[in-house]
């Protein structure tokens, strides 16, 4: 079976870096809030052209914190509406309702599972006080135009970056567009960790600082708490284990490319829509999605070519029994998405060989 992700390939590779990193951290006596952390938030804030990185526990977090600390600073208020893509992974839905605020699922382009500017100023009420562009499947979303659109009506911006590290418009990259950036570095993630991790990119530094003590119980100084915070931070382990790994991204990216390159020119089977590819430098392909209304078939017919595909995601926030009675039911184009979806394998390993076999499966499949 040609798995969806190798993580054991995928890490072998660095194998011996992350085992030295690990034993300094072992040997340095000092796990939680050190020189590890601090030089990965520098180190990825400068690759996303920031100035400031604050690590968290993991993209939850990142998301739900940055929410959270524009509370703390009085830039919103339980009730405040805050515009989403319905099709995102849940996680960006969840943080806007933890914070008490309300969700407004906008449909996506169906081309690029985007948001797309005319839906979202078309969605726009005297409570709407955010928007939360997800760059779903590591496609960035049309920053220049959600930005003026935010700066029109005086919004702010979180970028959901969880898929899509060193995705870039014009060389700006994702979590430098919005107002903050929230990243994952869960373990599959495109820059990945090996456990749980995640991070907020902003250059507000107001912002910044209310974040560093959000994430540690609330405090600046110990046992003295300004906020009602959290526990959540990224240890020296995982932040050892990013360094390693944050010197590798952009090749792994393009191992990725080549992966996504080789199915845009081979795929040939006119019941499956390929994903699009604006420019280069827009897509990091964390997924690479295509769409058939034969999707379940489909899905059968490669795992018994001997190839694992996944749905990203079978079930829509909205339709999920956690938000029952939530939301507006009235969102077909999402329904739509999420019944024609499906994975394929995405990851710089795949042999031309396990490519050849994913290609010629898709090509010989029939309705
Ligand atoms: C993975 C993911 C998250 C959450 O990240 P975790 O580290 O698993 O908490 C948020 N948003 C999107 C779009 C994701 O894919």
């Amino acid at each position: 079976m040609i798995p969806f992700l190798n993580l054991k390939e995928i890490n072998n590779k660095y194998s011996q870096d992350l085992k030295d990193a690990c034993a300094r951290v072992i040997d340095s006596g000092w796990y939680i809030m050190g020189k590890e952390l601090e030089a990965f938030e520098r180190e990825f804030a400068q690759y996303c052209g920031v100035q400031h990185c604050i690590g968290v526990a993991n993209g939850l977090d990142a998301l739900t914190l940055t929410i959270r600390a524009w509370k703390e600073l009085g830039k919103l208020k339980d009730g405040d509406e805050v515009i989403v893509p319905a099709n995102t992974y849940i996680a960006s839905i969840l943080s806007i309702s933890e914070n008490n605020l309300v969700p407004v699922l906008v449909e996506p382009n169906e081309e690029t599972f985007n948001l797309c500017p005319e839906s979202v100023a078309a969605a726009i009420t005297s409570k709407t006080k955010a928007i939360l562009p997800v760059h779903l499947y590591g496609l960035i979303s049309p920053m220049k135009e959600l930005m003026d659109i935010a700066k029109d009506h005086g919004l702010l911006v979180l970028e959901d970056c969880a898929q899509s590290h060193g995705a870039e418009i014009n060389s700006v990259k994702c979590g430098n567009w919005g107002d903050a950036g929230a990243f994952s570095f869960y373990p599959g993630k495109n820059l990945g960790a090996l456990g749980d991790a995640g991070a907020i990119t902003t250059n507000d530094s107001e912002l910044a600082e209310v974040l560093r003590a959000l994430r540690n119980y609330g405090s600046y100084k110990k046992y003295e708490n300004k906020y009602i915070g959290v526990n959540s931070r990224l240890d020296e382990i995982q932040a050892a284990m990013l360094r390693v790994k944050l010197a590798y991204l952009d090749e792994e990216t393009q191992g990725r490319r080549s992966v996504a390159q080789y199915y845009l020119e081979n795929i040939q089977n006119e019941l499956c829509i390929l994903p699009k590819w604006p420019a280069t430098d827009e897509h990091v392909f964390h997924l690479f999605v295509i769409k058939t209304s034969h999707r379940n078939a489909l899905e059968l017919h490669l795992r018994e070519c001997g190839v694992q595909s996944l749905i990203h995601y079978p079930i829509p926030a909205h339709q999920q029994t956690a938000y029952e009675g939530c939301f507006d039911n009235n969102l077909p184009l999402t329904e739509k998405i999420h019944e024609q979806v499906l994975s394929l394998p995405m990851d710089p390993t795949l042999s031309t060989n396990d490519l050849k076999t994913i290609v010629s499966a898709i090509n010989g499949f029939k309705a």
